[in-house]
């Protein structure tokens, strides 16, 4: 049974999902759950938290019956404390799917209403912001240049085929390379186009 509904914010890293994400969760009330963020708040001592670390800080993404474990787990417990409720409620999922494998293990559960792609050609635009958030945010994989391009080789390895997955009536691409601002204003533009739609 598909009883959960989600809109993707999907991108490369550096792309600004995050950002966007907490904007339109601010904004319309759709609940933002980045699996990075629950990665990084798993205890560093934990089986879990070491295993998310060896593969965070080379760059690579956690092998996927990990991830999707992690990420039913952590929904499962939003549920059980009556901090999302299914039948009214629908995710911005940040971070997942990553990979096709992870698409195909959330489908029976997750219903995908609508993927906004945040859209930056420009890797070296990417580079600069995710340096730039490093001394912010002190994210150990955003300050070392070898890490972000593996990141990035992840990216195109593995998660840019994940849009495949899906009906391109699905997908909408947002210039990610604007300002934040501008970003925010064309990814609440085609939020609100889809929530007009019969969902
Ligand atoms: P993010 O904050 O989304 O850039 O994620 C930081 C790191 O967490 C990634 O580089 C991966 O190591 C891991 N990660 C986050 N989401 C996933 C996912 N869906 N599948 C595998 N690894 C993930």
């Amino acid at each position: 049974m598909r009883n959960i509904s989600a809109f993707l914010i999907f991108g490369a890293p550096g792309s600004g999902k995050g950002t966007v994400g907490a904007k339109l969760a601010a904004t319309t009330g759709v609940k933002h759950l980045s699996t990075g963020d629950i990665f990084r708040g798993l205890s560093p001592a934990s089986e879990n938290g070491k295993l998310f670390a060896s593969y965070a800080g080379a760059g690579k993404l956690v092998p996927d019956e990990v991830t999707i474990q992690i990420f039913s787990r952590y929904i499962g417990g939003l549920i059980d404390t009556n901090k999302f409720d299914p039948a009214k409620d629908s995710f911005l999922l940040d971070g997942i799917p990553r990979t096709v494998a992870q698409a195909n293990l959330i489908k029976s559960v997750v219903e995908i209403k609508h993927i906004f792609v945040l859209d930056i050609p420009d890797y070296s635009v990417i580079v600069e912001r995710l340096l730039k958030r490093a001394k912010i945010e002190n994210r150990k994989d955003d300050a070392d240049e070898s890490v972000i391009r593996a990141r990035l080789k992840e990216y195109e390895d593995k998660t840019a085929a994940v849009l495949g997955a899906y009906d391109s009536s699905l997908i909408t691409k947002i210039n990610g390379s604007q300002s934040p601002d501008e970003v925010f204003r064309d990814t609440l533009s085609a939020y609100i186009t889809q929530r007009k739609l019969p969902l």
